[in-house]
């Protein structure tokens, strides 16, 4: 019998046979609440009605037709309804299949645009396991670690993490945008810098949300310096965070915009959006691969993007996310780190993309805590998530069609997990 290999540890013991809604069910029919989403990617929930529909008639018409060769329909209709959500201007779109090749995608892009060698990138940032893509992430050496030399050209500018330095958001968004222009004065000059790549919520480094100040910095840096916006949305965009894309919180207009999770439901599609005449210089030939924009992930992605309207799923990621916040919080008072006592230091994030961070007595990251939480959590039948440096933190990201009785049994069996983790 051959085994499945070790590096897919699972969080959980969970056998999924079946999705429905905020549901997912095991062999023994038991329903566990699923606060992940599969990372925040099936957001019309499991299985919507409509997205499989789409997707069973699409697979009986054209599964695979490749776009260096033949174009379809799906792929021409999802640029369309694309066009229409995506920032003013940003109106050529290029697919892949997941984030980290977008990411790739965009980093080629803009070097080729711009003629420049270097990508500037953010502490704590995730952008994939892809060489290029993990070169720029620093959520946690696991995912640059042991088969480096990574990218060469990557360089660090702090994000405005004021949790972990313990600053206010202004001070720490002050530092932030000082040491970017330190960075570009000592390490890499802006006549050698293609581009800023930056989450507008960190995720995998820990549901930290950019702010204004911040994201309106680069984009007055990147307009100063001739150097491209890259915004990678792949966790944040689709209504994650109670706006249709994660920036529109903080402005900062990206040149160059990267997607994939929320965008087909589950089906692998990722795109990159920008300018038409940006896009128009990326080298012929050096872009894309065999697979991207498939005719079934883009026919989902339509119904997906049908769901999120006439369901109102970015209103109700706000409104959802309003109750979740208000629930964690309360949790969080209770159990508050501090003054000696480990516990709950942080909530963060946006709509439905909620963490909870964990700190030791001494203030320092406590990913033994989170685990245990997220143990507790798993017991009773709610899926959730650890991110930061040390899994300190526990996330929530339910599809985004949950509905009020639903974010209240999540938090119902939050409330006795951290209570239970913690004693309470
Ligand atoms: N960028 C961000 C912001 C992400 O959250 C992720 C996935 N967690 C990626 C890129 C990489 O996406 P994928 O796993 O599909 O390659």
């Amino acid at each position: 019998m051959s085994a499945l290999s070790p590096v897919l540890k699972q969080a959980t013991q969970v056998l999924a046979v079946r999705g429905e809604g905020v549901h997912l069910y095991d062999e023994s029919g038991r329903a566990h609440l699923d606060f992940t989403a599969g990372i925040g990617v099936t957001s019309t929930g499991h299985c919507h009605p409509r997205v499989v529909a789409a997707a069973q008639d699409q697979v009986g018409k054209l599964v695979h037709g490749q776009y260096t060769t033949v174009m379809h329909q799906p792929l021409l209709t999802l640029t369309e309804r694309l066009g229409e959500v995506l920032p003013a201007g940003i109106d050529s779109l290029f697919y892949v299949n997941s984030g980290s090749e977008a990411v790739e995608a965009a980093m080629r892009l803009a070097k080729q645009a711009t003629g420049r060698p270097n990508i500037v990138a953010f502490q704590g940032g995730f952008h994939g396991r892809t060489m290029a893509a993990a070169s720029m992430t620093t959520s946690a050496t696991k995912f640059r670690s042991g088969y480096g030399p990574l990218m060469p050209g990557v360089a660090l500018a702090p994000f405005p993490n004021a949790f972990h330095y313990g600053w206010d958001e202004e001070t720490a968004t002050r530092f932030a945008l000082r040491e970017l222009d330190q960075l570009l004065a000592t390490v890499t000059a802006p006549a050698d810098t293609a581009a800023f790549i930056v989450e507008p919520v960190l995720g995998e480094g820990g549901y930290v949300p950019a702010n204004t100040a911040f994201l309106q910095g680069l984009r007055e840096r990147a307009d100063r310096h001739g150097i491209l916006l890259i915004l990678d949305e792949v966790q944040t965009g689709f209504g994650r965070t109670g706006k249709f894309w994660g920036h529109d919180h903080f402005g900062g207009r990206p040149d160059i915009v990267v997607t994939a999770k929320g965008l087909a439901s589950g089906f692998p599609l990722s795109a990159i959006a920008a300018p038409e005449a940006l896009m128009a210089k990326a080298w012929p030939g050096s872009q894309g691969g065999t697979y991207g924009g498939n005719a079934v992930a883009c026919a989902a992605a339509i119904a997906t993007l049908d769901v999120i309207q006439d369901e109102k799923l970015v209103e109700n990621a706000a409104t959802r996310g309003a109750q979740l916040f208000s629930g964690l919080r309360e949790v969080a008072a209770r159990h508050a780190a501090g003054e000696g006592r480990a516990g709950i230091g942080d909530v963060r994030g946006l709509g439905l993309m909620a963490g909870t961070e964990f700190t030791d007595a001494e203030g320092e990251p406590d990913g033994a805590t989170a685990a245990k939480v997220q143990a507790a959590a798993g017991e009773r039948g709610l899926l959730l998530l650890t991110c930061g440096t040390q899994g300190q933190v526990v996330r929530m990201i339910p599809p985004l069609v949950v509905n009020e009785g639903e974010v209240a049994e999540g938090l119902r069996l939050w409330t006795q997990s951290v209570d239970a983790a913690l004693g309470g």
